[in-house]
This record gives structure tokens, C-alpha cells and sequence, in this order.
């Protein structure tokens, strides 16, 4: 049975002098913003985009592995399905982008190379291999002659190579600048641009409130004033999601910061291409990746820290683990200590206590009976952890599907509410009451 979760017991309040409309507001301006809003806008729905630093949230960090099969976590099984999914979408997402316009998202089919460095490490990459096989995975041993022919580069004191044919990547910094690319292209007598937003669907601000009327979700009290008045919103501002006000009563949405340090290099004209294939090794007992892209850099990451650095901002970057992957990195590829350090950059992950998205819409129950329903004009899309990029589509697929009233069992599991308890929220719904539409959610109904 679903959580007690009902609307606020204030609405808050609408400022008609400057409301926008849309169909649809997406509230949060990632990977996972942006993604919703291009697939909502390829439904025919007009759609605005809220975020006052929009592309510069983990998204901003991400390497792009698009990695369904080496980011196979134990006791993560269930996410595979959904990674799968997401992976098997991507092909074509990257391709549509094209045909709508987009410049080039950086998207690569280069396979990936999981490298061990020592012999405990390639325990334990063959333990993981394992499990990914009986997941139905392919992850291909190759001999350390094999792998070296392929990337010469690699060290050859390393204890083993697998061959991941089916993780790629992508660009995720191009992906954004490519979505808001196609997102700005309004064609004529569509009726998709929104009067009042930066190129027909952006507005750069944050987001403060839900707004509500009549028990549903009507749209989004911005931070500086102002409204955007929607059909539908879609709260996907990552980490800050839980801190929104005016999420429903009893909706507990437990985003914990998982901070990764991550580096970005240029490789000198000299030792073009460095690697061909993205490159994850376990260097003593350590992951650590080098991702290449065509543009002649390459990103080394990551690190996963669950503390803030003291006195310091989400973005801090830790001296500590700019070195470790720099040591590790150069374990496997030793001319990684020839390349030019351009960047380097942290940023905090959105995560969940099962490492699985707050992906769908809201349900509520009513407290005696156990009906259930959805709270109307309301989804949620975060907690994408280490994988937000490689979701994307899927989860762009999957808010579509709930727009259009259709509901895909098998990402139930990943409902908002699954966190929420089942302790219903005083003063907010009659207990004996049949909740039969969400009308019947209104608090101001209640107290009538
Ligand atoms: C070092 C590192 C490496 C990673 N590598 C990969 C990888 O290789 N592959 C992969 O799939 N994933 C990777 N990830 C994970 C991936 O980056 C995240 O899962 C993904 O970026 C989450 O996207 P998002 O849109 O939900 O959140 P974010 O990118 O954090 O975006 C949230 C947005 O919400 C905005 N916002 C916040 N509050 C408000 C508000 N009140 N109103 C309006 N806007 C608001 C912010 O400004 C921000 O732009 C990595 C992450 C890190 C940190």
C-alpha cells in the first residue's frame, strides 16, 4: 500500500502578473531536466525548464559512461533492467538529437576495458564477472598481449583485461548544450514556444514552491516572483529535490550527497589517441576510469566521498583524491603523468538509500480504506546516483508514458514514495473517505 502523502496544507500563493504557461514544467535544469523536457516537447506539449545554473549540477561533472554492464553493482541487480532499458534507448536518443539539429553530443560506441592492476584486483574483477554473467552480460576475458595490442599504451605489469563491447559514452556537458540546442527550435504554428521564457522554454531561475489548487499540482512559485502555471510539473533539481517547498505532505524524498572528484587532461599531439577504449581499472582494491574523447582529452574519474569537505561549497574538490586518480590512472596507463591538467572539478551525486531513482508519480492512499491514487499534475525525477546520464533516456521515456496515462509496471519499484512510511499526516484527509479521484486530496475540502 502506498504512503499517506497529500497536498500541503497552504497553497501557495499564484502571482498572476507575471505567470507563464506550459503544458509542462520541468523543475531542474541536469541531464535529467533537460532529457524530460526535450522528449515532453517531442510529445507536441509546450514545456518550460527551471534552473538558474542550468548543466551545472553533477551533470556538469559526469565522465558520460554510458555503462550498464561494468556499473553492475552487487545487490544492485534490480537497477539493471532499468540500465538496459536506458542503454538499449540511447542509439536512437543520440541519432533523433541529430535529426532535430543538435550538434554533436559526443555519443561513441568505443567499447570499454575493465583493467586490473594487481592480483587480488583481477579476483576481483573476475568475481564481478561472475555476477554480470549470470545477468546474461558480456564481459569478454582478453590476455594482457590481446589487451596491449588493442591499447598500447597500458601498462604491461597489469594482471588482466575484459572486454565490455556494450558501454559507451557520451559527452554529458555536449548532451545539455545539445538539448537546449533543439529545445530552443520552435517550428512555426507548432504553438510549443512559451510566452515569457528564454527561447520559448527556459527560465532561469529557481524554483521555490509547488503551487496547488483543488488537491493537484498546478504549476511553480519562482524564487524571485513569478509563476510558471503548468499541467504538469516534473520536480528533477536533483540533490535539492527534497527541499522544495510544497512537495506533498508525508513525501519524504532521502537524497544523500555523494561527492566524486574527477579530472580533465589534454594529451599531447605526441601520444594521440592515448586509448581508444574507455579504460576501468581496480587498481588495489580502487576503481579508477580514463574515459577518451575525440577532441583529444581525456577524463579521469572518480572519486565517491559521502563528506563535504569542512568550510567548503558541494564543488570543493578534494587534494586527496586529485591524487589518488592520478597515481591510479597512471597504474594502468603510465603515460597518463605526460598529459596536461586542464581541469578539476567535484560535484555531489544524488543518492538514494537503495541507489535507485525517485522516478513517477506520486501515489497516495487513504488512510482507512487503502485506495489509492496519484496526485495529479505531480512527477518526480532524481536520485540518479551514479548513473543519471545513462538514465536519461529511459527516464525521459518514462515521464512521456505517465503524461500519455500510460504506467509501465516494471518501474514501479522506483516509485517517490517507496521512502515515505506509512504514518498519514494529521488534519490532511478524512478517515474514512474513498479517495476516488485526487480532488478528494484538497486539504481546504477537508476543512470545509
Ligand atoms: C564525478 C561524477 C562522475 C559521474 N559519471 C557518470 C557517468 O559516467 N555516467 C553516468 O551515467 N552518470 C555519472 N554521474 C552521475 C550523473 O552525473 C548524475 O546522476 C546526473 O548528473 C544527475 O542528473 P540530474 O539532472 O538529476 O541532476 P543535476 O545534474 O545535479 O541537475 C540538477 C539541477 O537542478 C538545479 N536546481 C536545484 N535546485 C533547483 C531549484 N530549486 N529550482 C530550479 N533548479 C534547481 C541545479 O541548478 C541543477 O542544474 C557522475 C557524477 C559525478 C559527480
Amino acid at each position: 500500500m502506498p504512503p499517506a502523502i497529500s497536498s500541503p496544507p497552504e497553497p501557495a500563493p499564484a502571482s498572476a502578473a507575471t505567470a507563464l504557461h506550459a503544458d509542462v514544467a520541468v523543475i531542474g535544469g541536469g541531464v535529467i531536466g533537460h532529457a524530460i523536457a526535450w522528449e515532453v516537447r517531442r510529445s507536441g506539449r509546450s514545456v518550460v525548464l527551471i534552473d538558474d545554473a542550468p548543466g551545472n549540477g553533477a551533470s556538469w561533472a559526469a565522465a558520460g559512461m554510458l555503462a550498464p554492464v561494468s556499473e553492475l553493482h552487487y545487490q544492485e541487480e534490480d537497477l539493471l533492467e532499468l540500465m538496459l532499458a536506458s542503454s538499449g534507448l540511447w542509439p536512437a536518443f543520440a541519432a533523433d538529437l541529430a535529426l532535430a539539429g543538435a550538434g554533436d553530443t559526443g555519443y561513441l560506441t568505443t567499447p570499454t576495458l575493465a583493467i586490473g592492476a594487481d592480483a587480488a584486483d583481477r579476483r576481483a574483477l573476475m568475481d564481478l564477472r561472475a555476477v554480470q554473467q549470470a545477468s546474461g552480460l558480456v564481459v569478454e576475458p582478453l590476455t594482457v598481449r590481446e589487451a596491449r595490442t588493442r591499447e598500447s599504451l597500458l601498462s604491461p605489469a597489469i594482471s588482466c583485461a575484459l572486454d565490455i563491447p556494450a558501454d559507451h559514452q557520451v559527452d554529458p556537458r555536449r548532451l545539455v548544450a545539445c538539448l537546449q540546442e533543439v529545445l530552443a527550435i520552435h517550428e512555426p504554428g507548432a504553438g510549443t514556444a512559451v510566452a515569457g521564457a528564454r527561447a520559448g522554454f527556459a527560465v532561469d531561475q529557481r524554483a521555490a514552491a509547488l503551487l496547488w489548487e483543488d488537491g493537484r499540482v498546478i504549476g511553480v512559485k519562482l524564487a524571485h516572483g513569478g509563476t510558471v502555471q503548468a499541467r504538469e510539473t516534473i520536480v528533477a533539481n536533483g540533490l535539492q529535490a527534497g527541499s522544495l517547498e510544497g512537495l506533498p505532505v508525508g513525501l519524504h524524498l532521502p537524497l544523500r550527497p555523494v561527492y566524486g572528484d574527477i579530472l580533465r587532461l589534454a594529451v599531447p599531439r605526441h601520444l594521440r589517441p592515448l586509448l581508444t577504449s574507455t579504460v576501468r581499472g581496480m587498481v588495489h582494491g580502487v576503481p579508477v576510469y580514463i574515459v577518451p574523447r575525440q577532441d583529444g582529452t581525456v577524463v579521469i574519474g572518480a572519486t565517491q566521498r559521502e563528506d563535504a569537505l569542512a568550510g567548503s561549497g558541494d564543488a570543493a574538490v578534494s587534494a586527496g583524491g586529485v591524487y589518488q586518480l592520478l597515481r591510479d590512472a597512471q597504474v594502468l596507463v603510465p603515460a597518463v603523468s605526460e598529459l596536461e591538467l586542464l581541469e578539476c572539478t567535484a560535484r555531489a551525486r544524488p543518492a538514494t538509500p537503495d541507489n535507485a531513482p525517485l522516478l513517477g508519480r506520486v501515489p497516495v492512499s487513504a488512510p482507512r480504506t487503502g485506495n489509492t491514487a496519484n496526485i495529479a499534475g505531480l512527477m518526480v525525477a532524481t536520485g540518479f546516483f551514479r548513473h543519471g546520464v545513462l538514465l536519461a533516456p529511459a527516464a525521459a521515456a518514462i515521464c512521456r508514458d505517465l503524461l500519455d496515462g500510460r504506467t509501465d509496471p516494471r518501474w514501479g519499484a522506483l516509485s517517490p514514495a517507496r521512502f515515505s512510511g506509512k504514518h498519514h499526516v494529521a488534519g490532511t484527509q478524512s478517515p474514512d473517505k474513498d479517495i476516488s479521484s485526487t480532488k478528494d486530496l484538497d486539504p481546504q475540502k477537508e476543512s470545509a
